[in-house]
Parts: structure tokens; sequence; C-alpha cells
């Protein structure tokens, strides 16, 4: 059950109204990053979750949200107020001047309405606590930006303490879903295709006009990655697993594409020809 105390969670205080300003607040609570979506989102997972210490968790951060949710809207409430009767502010959001009459409502800073679409809720408890840190993340940043568009001390007070709990969430969400105990690339029940599943495609590939490079790093090299340069030029290299010649290999892969897939040997010779295969950057050279 919810219960509301008349307290904020922060006090709120600002100096001079900044409707534009306002306006800016609106998408911390009608918006895809703001309070209600955080709120809903925790919330109604919570309802779909089995795990009873994993619900707590998803109860006790959505219900928090709501109560964000009341500072945010307190705040831009302040910063909106003079729209109603204010010829001038009402040019800064005609549609909140006219519309709303100088108060809150559930539209981002564009005037879309909020939308249930802002939710991801997948019933399957690892992949929403994922969302949820990303979903702090972006909360965070957008808090960040607020801040660094006001000069007002007690706005900035407020949207500190605001952007201070979205860490605080995630790492709580982190932290629980590393007690899960998943490894990382664990998803769901079925495993990935053995092979593909380490197929790194270099599917842009060549030097940028403006010196754009292609580039290896960790997320293409080491460990069990196999790089397969620009596969749509490739053969194939098992029709069973669907996965690629890779580059530089040692002729392993290129002698089963041969054995599996006789007919495929011409397309293989044409890729050989293709000039993406014979002009390399030199960070592949590397
Ligand atoms: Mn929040
Ligand atoms: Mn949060």
């Amino acid at each position: 059950m919810y219960h509301h105390i008349k307290q904020l969670m922060y006090t709120v205080n600002i100096g001079v109204p900044d409707p534009r300003f306002g306006n800016m607040l609106l998408e911390q609570f009608g918006g895809a990053n703001g309070e209600l979506a955080a709120a809903m989102q925790y919330s109604i997972q919570g309802i779909n979750c089995d795990d009873p210490e994993r619900k707590d968790l998803l109860m006790d951060i959505g219900t928090e949200e709501l109560s964000h949710l009341e500072v945010v809207g307190t705040l831009t409430r302040m910063h909106l107020k003079p729209l109603k009767d204010n010829r001038h502010a009402a040019h800064e959001d005609p549609l909140i001047a006219i519309a709303g009459g100088g108060g809150v409502n559930l539209y981002n800073s564009m005037g879309n309405p909020w939308t249930a679409d802002y939710l991801k809720i997948t019933g399957e408890l690892d992949v929403d606590l994922r969302s949820n840190i990303a979903a702090e993340a972006r909360a965070k940043i957008v808090y960040e930006r607020l801040i660094n568009f006001t000069d007002d001390p007690g706005t900035i007070d407020a949207l500190q303490f605001l952007m201070s709990r979205e860490i605080t969430h995630m790492k709580a969400f982190t932290a629980a879903l590393e007690s899960m105990g998943k490894p990382t690339f664990s998803i769901g029940r079925i495993p990935p295709t053995p092979g593909l599943v380490d197929q790194y495609f270099n599917d842009s590939t060549g030097v940028g006009d403006k010196g754009e490079p292609d580039v290896r790093g960790p997320w293409n090299q080491g460990g069990t990655w196999e790089f397969v340069h620009a596969p749509a030029f490739q053969a194939l290299q098992s029709d069973v697993t669907g996965t690629r010649v890779p580059d530089g290999g040692n002729g392993a892969g290129a002698q089963s594409s041969s054995s599996q897939g006789a007919g495929r040997a011409s397309q293989e010779g044409e890729s050989k020809m293709h000039p993406s295969k014979v002009k390399k950057s030199p960070a592949q050279k590397a």
C-alpha cells in the first residue's frame, strides 16, 4: 500500500523562477528517463518478481522514485508558476501556459505525453536489473546536464540530491545483479551457438574521410574473440552454425568451409578478389 506524508524527501527552495528552465525540468517529471518512468518501471517489475529478496529492493527503490517525482515536480512547479499569468513567461512554454495554467503535467520538455513505452519490463529479473542500471545512468546524466544549465543555488541543491540518489540506486541494482551469481553473458536458458557467439564481424571497414580508423581492441581481439573481416564478402565457415571464415585464420576455418559447403567455393573466390579484403588499415595490420 502507499501512504503519503506531507513532507518532501528533500526541501526545495529556489530564487527567481526561470520558466524556460522549468520546461527543461519537465524531462525528469514526464520524460523517458524521468522519475515517473523510474517509479513505474521498478514498482511493476516488483509486482512481477518471484524472488522475495530482490522484490523488496525493487519496491524500496520504486517507492523512493515516487518521492523523487514529488520533489522534482515541486521544483518544476516553482519555476513554471509565472507561466499562468505572465505573458512574457508564457512564451517560454505555451503548452504549459495555455493548457496547464503554469502547472506540471506528465509531458516531457518537448510537450510529448508520458507513455508506458518508456518502461522496460521483461519479466526476467536479471534482464530487468540490467535495464535498471542503465536507466539510473541515464537519469544521472540528465540531472547533471540540468545542473549545468542553471545558476540558482537552491535548484542546484535539489538536483544534486536527486542526482546522487540515482548513483545510489545504480550501486544497489548492480550489487543485486551480481548477487544472483549468474555469469555475465548468461541470459535466459538457451545457450548461444558456439563459435558464432565469439565471432566479431568487422562490418564497417576502411579509413574514413576524416581519418576514422578501423580499430582492434578488447571488444574484438584477445580472449575467445575470432575476428572476421567484412563478413559480407566471406564464405560461410559452417552452414549449420552460421559462422564465417575468420580473418588471418590458420586455415582451419577455410578447410571446414570447403568440406561443409562446396557450393560456396565461388563466393569465397570472389571475396578474395575484393578490395576490402586486400587493402587493410594500419590498425588491422598491427
Ligand atoms: Mn530518481
Ligand atoms: Mn533512481
